[in-house]
């Protein structure tokens, strides 16, 4: 039996894409083989990572003047990535830190420039909002501006993308990328894991603004620089094949869906149904300010955190899985993307409801 799952990656996949690759498991399309096992450079893989490429530029609206890439590294392998690519001759980068996966990207930086913090959303009661951009401090001449679009641990969202001029954003957007459109021409560069929307971990996808790809610093590994792995379009080392592959699934199943608008319809629908139902309890709470509540990741608190053990059993024996909250915060937090259903929303919502009655 598949249970509904919270988790805040790696993360449900839709059980369609599932299936599918069990079935191509031992023989994809009558090659006698898995794609776990052709040669990245083969004609059958090339179709695999070809169709995969297409189909997410096409989801996420990419213009002509940014390239796709597929790499290794994850998100925070990113931090390092980011700077060895886009300092250039500067040595200053701006930061605005909205939660811990930002203040990571800070404090890496700091390896390779100095970064300099911008803003931060951090209040009395921790990260709970995205402070606007005539909040932002910016330096002078800084290399790029990074912030991270949808903080996964705090559950906060940026809606609000401000146009910088000749200064490049960068985003991390590993945790709601394709979960509603983004203006892909208002940044430098977007990164993120796969673990959450796109698919499986080991594949990370980077969209990065064609003009941006003579910057990198000269210690930049090669695996790693955005203009070497654009001009062998991701296959200059072996990439992550079967991760592109399960991402290429996932991708013709949001297209099925009805593409970005759709499941951002859908995605509104489950975190309301959700953030209402915590608004209306006087036993649950969530303290992220209301413009800037994620619609992937809702961190809630329970009133006697004693309890955080039996909501978490009788969770589980409902079949509502991965429901704890992150170590640094505490307390629960549903991870709803792509692939959780509106029904394991209104199971949560009617267990929640259960055990405030019953038990709180
Ligand atoms: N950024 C964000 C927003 C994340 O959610 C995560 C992982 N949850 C990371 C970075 C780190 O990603 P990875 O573990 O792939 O390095």
């Amino acid at each position: 039996m598949r249970v509904f799952n919270f988790s805040a990656g790696p993360a449900a996949l839709p059980e369609e894409v599932l299936r599918q690759a069990a079935d191509e498991m031992l023989d994809w399309h009558g090659s006698g083989m898995s794609v776990m096992e052709m040669s990245h450079r083969g004609r059958e893989f090339m179709s695999i990572h070809e169709e995969a490429l297409t189909d997410v530029r096409d989801l996420l609206q990419a213009p002509a003047s940014h390239r796709v890439l597929f790499l290794q590294g994850g998100g925070l392998g990113e931090n390092a990535i980011v700077p060895m690519n886009m300092l250039g001759k500067r040595d200053v980068a701006d930061f605005v830190v909205t939660g811990s996966w930002s203040q990571k990207s800070f404090k890496e930086a700091a390896k390779y420039c100095k970064p300099h913090l911008a803003a931060s959303g951090e209040t009395a009661n921790g990260f709970t909002r995205a402070p606007k951009r005539s909040e932002w401090q910016l330096s002078d001449d800084p290399a790029y501006v990074h912030l991270c679009t949808n903080e996964t641990i705090h559950g906060v969202e940026t809606f609000d993308i401000p146009e910088l001029g000749d200064v490049p954003l960068v985003a991390d957007v590993s945790s709601h990328v394709l979960s509603r459109p983004l203006d892909v021409a208002k940044y430098g560069v977007m990164y993120g894991g796969a673990q959450k929307n796109i698919g499986m971990a080991g594949l990370t996808i980077v969209v990065v603004r064609e003009d941006l790809l003579d910057r990198a610093l000269s210690i930049c590994p090669s695996a790693f620089e955005w203009r070497i792995v654009a001009e062998n379009n991701s296959m200059y080392n072996t990439p992550p094949t079967y991760a592109i592959y399960i991402a290429g699934l996932v991708f013709k199943w949001l297209k099925r869906q009805g593409g970005l608008k759709e499941i951002e319809a859908r995605n509104l629908e489950k975190s309301k149904l959700l953030y209402e139902t915590i608004d209306a309890s006087s036993f649950f709470s969530n303290k992220v300010e209301r413009e800037s509540r994620s619609r992937m990741n809702v961190p809630f608190f329970l009133a006697d955190e004693s309890r955080n053990d039996d909501f978490l059993a009788g969770a589980k024996e409902r079949g509502l899985m991965q429901l704890k909250g992150h170590k640094s915060v505490g307390g629960m937090r549903a991870s709803i993307y792509n692939a959780v259903p509106l029904e394991g929303v209104k199971a949560l919502v009617e267990y929640m409801k259960d055990f405030e009655r019953t038990r709180a």
